[in-house]
């Protein structure tokens, strides 16, 4: 089965960059899976689907975000519930804090820098999980696995290794995802994610993922990024919908 699995990073109430998904859009987007009939699915179900026979929705979408940013708790996470949709969030171990919020040193555009985002703390990342937002990994400081893993393999592997240990500690519960930070992998990252433990490992290439003839360890993922200003939310609709080859061809936007 092919499936769409999408890729958010922030949903906010202003859209600075490209990977801010203003919240307005974001709960028409929702909107706009649950009349095309999508129901929302984690990536552990659909491994089991293509490993297990599970059983999965006549059409299931997976509903991803990377970084795992406090607005995901604020803005995010209402709109999904109210469109009965869960999702998967990968966090970066070491920017979640305890009772400190903490913020990365990779958002460093001043438009970045205009709207800062903190991260998810524990507690936060905790009640998540109860409530039935797939965890995964996007290692513990978000370097780019494939040239670490060139220059210092040692440090590569404890970033994959280590985050999930650290998430499966704090959450009593086993971690099959990770999400490789800025999408490169390539074969030495993949086989550090298999070894690890991992089901399966996520990249961000634009496709619809197969689960029975792809590479778990390349799972495709479709980014959903915002269209910058003075986009009519009918364009913003059709552009979604084009996303998931929802469109005849003659209407892509
Ligand atoms: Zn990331």
């Amino acid at each position: 089965m092919k499936a769409p699995i999408l890729a958010y990073h922030k949903v906010d109430t202003r859209s600075p960059t490209r990977f801010w998904v203003s919240a307005d859009f974001f709960d028409m987007q929702m909107a706009t899976l649950r009349e095309l009939g999508y129901e929302s699915v984690s990536l552990y179900d659909l491994w089991r689907s293509s490993h297990c026979d599970g059983i999965l929705p006549a059409k299931p979408v997976c509903i991803t975000f990377d970084d795992g940013y406090e607005n995901f708790a604020t803005r995010a996470f209402p709109v999904l519930g109210k469109h009965g949709f869960t999702a998967t969030v990968f966090i970066p171990t070491d920017f979640m804090g305890d009772d400190q919020r903490r913020w990365n040193d990779w958002d460093r555009s001043p438009e970045e820098r205009s709207f800062p985002a903190a991260h998810l703390v524990w507690r936060e990342v905790i009640e998540l999980h109860r409530s039935g937002i797939e965890i995964g990994a996007h290692t513990r400081t978000h370097r780019d696995l494939e040239s670490l893993s060139k220059t210092s393999p040692a440090d590569a592997e404890d970033e994959i290794t280590a985050c999930k240990r650290e998430i499966e500690a704090r959450l009593s519960a086993e971690i099959g995802f990770l999400s490789y930070p800025y999408r490169t992998s390539g074969p030495t990252v993949e086989n550090l994610a298999r070894k690890a433990g991992f089901l399966g490992a996520a990249t961000m290439n634009g496709g619809f993922f197969d689960t029975q003839h792809d590479d778990w360890y390349r799972i495709d993922r479709i980014p959903v990024l915002s269209r910058g200003p003075g986009i009519s939310p009918q364009e913003e609709r059709d552009a979604f919908m084009a996303l998931l080859g929802e469109l005849p061809r003659n209407t892509q936007p």
